[in-house]
C-alpha cells in the first residue's frame, strides 16, 4: 500500500468521516511497551473485521471477510491486506457516514498487545494477547499481494 493509500480514500469535510486524520506517530501501548494488537468489527456494505498491527510507526490493516471463529486452532480463515491506518486509529468507534470510503458503524471486537515472534517473507507469527484472542497467531501470504491466511497456531 502507498503510504498515503488511507488519506486518498477518506474525506473530512463538513458530512465527511469522523475517523482519525492520518497523522503518523509513534506511540507505544504505555503498560506493557508492546505493541498494539486489534480487531475492529465493521458493519458496512458487508459486515466484516479488521485485524491491525502496530508495525513500523502504523497499524497494518488486514478485512477479515468472513465470520472467522478466530479462536479455532488450525482453522484457516482469509485476510485481505487494506492500506495502512494511524495509530490513533486504534482508539477509533463511530459511524461513517453514508456515502463515504467504508460507510457504517465500527466497534472495537477485541484489543490488547502483541509480541512478533518470527518475520520472514512468506508473513509472521505474532504472540497475541488480547481479551478475547490469546496465543500464537499466523499471519501467512497467501496469494499475494493482498490474499494472507491468519489462523492459530496449536500449542
Ligand atoms: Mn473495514
Amino acid at each position: 500500500m502507498t503510504p498515503n493509500s488511507y488519506i486518498k480514500k477518506r474525506r473530512w469535510n463538513k458530512n465527511g468521516t469522523t475517523e482519525p486524520k492520518g497523522e503518523l506517530s509513534k506511540v507505544k501501548d504505555t503498560k506493557t511497551g508492546r505493541p498494539i494488537y486489534l480487531i475492529h468489527l465493521h458493519d458496512s456494505s458487508h459486515l466484516h473485521r479488521d485485524l491491525r498491527l502496530e508495525m513500523d510507526g502504523v497499524l497494518k490493516s488486514w478485512a477479515i471477510p468472513k465470520d472467522p471463529l478466530l479462536t479455532l486452532e488450525g482453522k484457516k480463515i482469509l485476510a485481505v491486506s487494506v492500506e495502512d491506518h494511524p495509530l490513533s486509529y486504534s482508539t477509533f468507534e463511530g459511524t461513517i457516514p453514508k456515502g463515504q470510503y467504508g460507510a457504517g458503524k465500527v466497534t472495537i471486537w477485541d484489543k490488547g498487545t502483541f509480541e512478533l515472534i518470527e518475520k520472514t517473507d512468506k508473513g509472521f507469527v505474532i504472540k497475541i494477547n488480547g481479551s478475547k484472542l490469546k496465543g500464537t497467531f499466523v499471519l501467512f501470504k497467501f496469494k499475494p499481494p493482498n490474499n494472507w491466511l491468519f489462523f492459530k497456531k496449536k500449542e
